[in-house]
């Protein structure tokens, strides 16, 4: 969840709390590539989001169901809890991973250069 073109600003506000779990800097600390290309960048991480959600649930539902035996009411509210424990997690990996897709990496963008040191 870092700067896909210095890797080393971090993407989203710290320190980490509930208020600002979802907001994302506008732009890296580090080298400055912007964040949001364009409005609805990031439209295309729900994608991501909507398929890591969806095999969780399938993984962790058929080991609970056929594993372990708990019945389909145990399985599902295990399941929504631990979605609801991880969603944020989810949601940053999701938007990190789709910014990664489009912006290189480029050690060259450091400031002073310290990769080619
Ligand atoms: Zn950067």
């Amino acid at each position: 969840m870092t700067c896909p073109r210095c890797r080393e600003g971090s993407l989203f506000q710290k320190p980490y709390s509930l208020q600002n779990a979802y907001n994302m800097k506008k732009s890296c600390d580090v080298c400055g590539q912007n964040f949001e290309p364009e409005p609805g960048f990031y439209y295309g991480a729900m994608f991501i989001s909507y398929i890591l959600t969806a095999w969780l649930f399938i993984i962790v539902g058929l080991t609970l169901a056929f594993g372990l035996h708990w019945s389909v009411t145990q399985t599902l509210i295990a399941v929504a809890i631990l979605t609801i424990l991880i969603h944020n997690l989810i949601f940053r990996f999701s938007r990190s991973l789709w910014i990664h897709f489009f912006v290189k990496y480029n050690p060259q963008a450091l400031p002073n250069n310290q990769a080619s040191k």
